[in-house]
Order: structure tokens, then C-alpha cells, then sequence
């Protein structure tokens, strides 16, 4: 699932080319992506206008003209692929087997601009969502989201008090939504191992200095992650389809069996709340 640095790569990318272009076409291949009235969703988007384009925890926000907002999703597999004459801006879950052509079986929303440019919503497994609000409901959306790292609001008393009395994992902690927004199991992953922490810890027994090391990883790996365009994460700006990936840089995911860059010991994974947890056991207490 793209997560904070995903997103905000995403967000980045195609706020240099939707804004301020007339949508003069919309299509939904499956309603059901559709979280919100389905005849609304045409009548606000045909001839509309995105403005701006934001983003709270892994929810991407359009503004548009007119005083609503265009919510989008991308879940465990979604993309969106913006495509023009000049090339083509993608981002989100790369999907073995997806072809590059557009739109493909997966394109199940299409916006048409007003230049003949095009931007798809892709989803394979059909998770992600497209939804449209005002005002009072996005305020209510975004209130239900934790606080935000590399934001002004990412301070550490904030976070210190997060994980106070908590039976939880900390690994579980750093991936509640509405406790921080943003965080993944890829990232948590990274960010604990960087930290020098267990995974499985009780939030509630870690140490302030311990506290300090988990604040200080997470900002550094997300910031290093944002900088190398994420992990999950395509990227092709022209037809030579050049990758900017944070996948060489992981330290722990996705490299179970394998061994510790810092001590040479065997990477090990287990299960946290359901979700596969890779650490080292010499390098994380
Ligand atoms: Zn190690």
C-alpha cells in the first residue's frame, strides 16, 4: 500500500500538471469505487476544475471550483496515471502483470481533460475509492487523523504521550491512523529498525530516550524515503520509463532470511496485528 512518502510523491507529481484544467469528460468503469452519490460524483466533476492538491495520512484531496473536494484512496493497489502528449506522470502500487497501456482492464475512473490529457484511476483489487465532499465533512475526515510527521504539528511531547499506557505493539501504534497518519507497515518497519527497537515492545514500556530515537527515525527515513520518490512507487516521466525508488535503501522489509546490514545476523520476521514484521533480533531491543 503507497503510504506517506508514496503519497506525497503522488500528490507532488501531479500537482504540476492536473491543476486548472477543465475536466470535460468523466467515466466509471465500476460504480462501486464511488463512495459517495454516484450522480453527484458526475454533475460536480463534468466541467469542473481541480484547484489544489493536498493530502492528510495516505488520502489524497482535490479542490475544486465550486467549494468541494474530490477524495481519492489508493488502498493496497491503486494508481493513478496521468497521461498526455508529453508523457506520462504515474504513481501508487506497481502491479505485476498491469500493462502500461491506458486505459487498461483496471482503469475503472478516467477523467478527460480539456488539452486531451487524461487522468486514470487504476486498481486491480478494487479497495481503493473515489469520493466527493464539502467543506464540513472533509473537516470531519481529516479531525479523525493523527498527527502528521514533517508536519508543524510532528512534535515530540505530542508523540511522547502517543504511546503512554499503551498495551499495544509499537509497531501497532506507529501505524494507527488516527493516532499518526501516514505510516505503514514498510515505513514502521524501517523507521523501528533505524530506531533500534523491537517491533513487538509494549508502547507503554518504552523509554523517553527510546521514544527519542523512534521520533528522530521516523522523520529521517520518511524524509529520505519522499526524496527517493517511495518505494512502491513508479514513476515514468517520458517513454524511457525511468524508476526513482527508495527500494535499495530498506534495511529490514522484505528482506527476511537475509542478512543484518548493521551485524551480519539473520533478519527474522514475525506477525504483528496480522501484518509480516521483518527486524533483527541483535540490533533491536
Ligand atoms: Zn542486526
Amino acid at each position: 500500500m503507497p503510504e506517506l512518502p508514496e503519497v506525497e510523491t503522488i500528490k507532488n507529481d501531479l500537482k504540476k500538471v492536473i491543476l486548472d484544467k477543465k475536466i470535460i469528460g468523466v467515466k466509471v468503469g465500476k460504480k462501486k469505487i464511488i463512495k459517495s452519490d454516484y450522480g453527484d460524483f458526475l454533475r460536480i466533476l463534468k466541467g469542473g476544475v481541480f484547484q489544489d492538491i493536498s493530502r492528510v495520512g495516505k488520502l489524497i484531496i482535490l479542490r475544486l471550483k465550486g467549494g468541494n473536494y474530490l477524495l481519492i484512496h489508493l488502498k493496497m493497489t491503486g494508481q493513478l496515471v496521468y497521461s498526455s502528449k508529453r508523457g506520462c506522470v504515474k504513481g501508487g502500487h506497481e502491479v505485476r502483470g498491469m500493462s502500461d497501456e491506458l486505459p487498461n482492464k483496471y482503469s475503472h475512473v478516467i477523467f478527460k481533460f480539456i488539452d486531451s490529457s487524461a487522468l486514470y484511476f487504476n486498481d486491480m483489487r478494487q479497495f481503493g475509492y473515489l469520493k466527493i465532499v464539502g467543506e464540513d465533512e472533509l473537516k470531519t475526515i481529516k479531525s479523525k487523523f493523527g498527527i502528521e510527521p514533517l508536519s508543524g504539528n510532528f512534535k515530540f511531547e505530542d508523540f511522547r504521550n502517543i504511546f503512554k499506557n499503551r498495551s499495544a505493539a509499537v509497531k501497532s501504534v506507529l501505524m494507527n491512523q488516527r493516532l499518526i497518519a501516514g505510516i505503514g507497515n514498510i515505513y514502521a518497519d524501517e523507521i523501528l529498525f533505524k530506531a533500534g527497537i523491537k517491533p513487538d515492545r509494549a508502547a507503554g514500556s518504552l523509554e523517553e530516550h527510546e521514544l527519542k530515537k523512534i521520533f528522530k527515525a521516523a522523520e529521517s527515513v520518511l524524509k529520505q524515503a519522499i526524496k527517493y520518490r517511495g518505494t512502491t512507487f513508479a514513476n515514468y516521466v517520458d517513454s524511457r520509463g525511468k524508476k526513482g525508488n527508495f527500494t535499495k535503501f530498506l534495511k529490514v522489509y522484505g528482506r527476511e532470511g537475509k542478512k543484518c546490514f548493521k551485524c551480519g545476523g539473520i533478519i527474522e520476521k514475525i506477525k504483528i496485528s496480522g501484518r509480516g514484521t521483518r527486524y533483527c533480533s541483535r540490533c533491536q531491543k
